[in-house]
């Protein structure tokens, strides 16, 4: 019944062998740029590849700055602090997403409150976002939105711009400024992603991305804030311990994170970041690639919205049915084509099943249905 889904990602790849749902490639300057990060002993906190990492990436996506970090999920907590979340605080948030999500915003000692997607972005619903704020939330005196049942401040929205495809910003963004939430993008999965001509993260007051070894590019583990020249700055006193630039003393002036990149993944970064549009493109047709052929099928190939421009970092497609998507899984898996299910929802998880939520019917629907098929650039195509 796969037969031909198989046959046809095969033909992409060019290969018989095990074909991974998403592979880095190494085809620059990687070998070369980690080889002068060790004849120069600086492979650690310090060496000039976090900076240069740091200032290509601002380059790229337009923000005013850009923090690295250690990993997108250390990233996503300090964005959250600075949003000013805080013990006790609730985030809103979509429950289809990768758990990192959820688990920043429970190390602020705050909770995820989780609000339904769109079928067609797949990412947080504005008009979701707005029916559960009119119907559980207050705005106070102070201009703080609040809980209508316990008086619990809801401090921030996060909103994750799922396998790249950008949720709907300018609705978002009015739904926040309405209500008073300071708007973090969830933008791990979307580096390259535009909407409306614009860099995904750059929208809200912080964005951060995810550099783990299956995103669009890696630095092995990594991550990043981009944010304004104000919050950035804070970003890298709280990232690097807190401590105060001078000559030889210690001083620490609050509790930090040891957060930062090592300057041995900076390097990988910065030659990862070189074959970046390179990398778009052939994700760009190979997404096109799968568009065509699956058009006469029964499974719809997700595109990217209205007004924007996605990387296709996983390309996905929605099953009829829960049964259907099992045949799939077990046919392509079984033919060393690796597919993988979207994740289970949030709301089903241990840590999360007590958190307040909204009607999800449409992350049920797409819970039941969404596979992602193999997506790493073709190296044939990388050089
Ligand atoms: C990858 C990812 C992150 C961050 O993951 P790290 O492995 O910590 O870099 C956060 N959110 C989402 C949605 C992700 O896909």
């Amino acid at each position: 019944m796969f037969d031909s889904l198989v046959r046809f990602v095969r033909e992409q790849y060019g290969t018989q062998d095990f074909i991974p749902l998403h592979a880095p490639v190494f085809a620059g300057n990687e070998q070369k740029y980690l080889a002068d990060t060790i004849v120069s002993t600086f492979v650690s906190s310090v060496g000039a590849f976090v900076d240069r990492f740091e200032h290509d990436m601002q380059a790229y996506t337009g923000s005013a700055r850009a923090v690295a970090t250690v990993n997108g999920t250390a990233a996503l907590h300090v964005a959250l602090l600075l949003a000013g979340v805080k013990p006790g605080e609730l985030v809103i948030t979509q429950s289809l997403t990768f758990v990192a999500t959820c688990n920043a915003i429970t190390y602020c000692g705050a909770q995820p409150v989780f609000v339904d997607v769109d079928r067609e972005t797949l990412g947080l619903s504005p008009v979701a976002l707005e029916a559960w704020l009119e119907q559980e939330a207050v705005i106070d005196a102070d201009g703080v939105c609040r809980l209508r049942s316990d008086g619990r401040v809801v401090r921030a929205c996060l909103p994750m711009h799922t396998f790249g495809h950008p949720v709907a910003l300018d609705e978002l963004m009015s739904v926040c400024s309405q209500w008073g939430l300071a708007l973090v993008e969830d933008a791990a999965e979307s580096l390259g992603s535009t909407y409306k001509g614009r860099h995904t993260g750059t929208f809200g007051l912080i964005g951060t991305l995810s550099f783990n070894g299956n995103k669009v590019i890696t630095t092995g583990g990594g991550g990043m804030l981009l944010t304004n020249a104000e919050l950035g700055a804070r970003a890298k006193h709280l990232t690097t311990t807190a401590k105060q630039p001078h000559p030889f003393e210690f001083v620490h002036d609050e509790v930090g994170f040891n957060y930062r990149l090592p300057n041995l993944n900076a390097a990988l970064g910065c030659a990862q970041l070189e074959q970046l549009d390179g990398f778009l493109a052939a994700k760009r047709e190979l997404a096109l690639n799968y568009q065509q052929e699956l058009l006469a099928s029964d499974l719809q190939f997700v595109v990217e919205p209205h007004e924007c421009r996605s990387n296709y970092w996983l390309n996905a497609v929605i099953c009829q049915d829960r049964g259907h998507r099992d045949a799939l899984l077990e046919a392509t898996n079984g033919a060393g084509v690796m597919t993988r299910p979207i994740w289970a929802l949030m709301n089903r998880l241990p840590a999360f099943k007590e958190c307040l939520k909204g009607d999800l019917s449409n992350a049920e629907w797409l819970e039941a249905r969404v596979v992602n098929l193999p997506s790493s650039v073709p190296s044939r195509q990388a050089s």
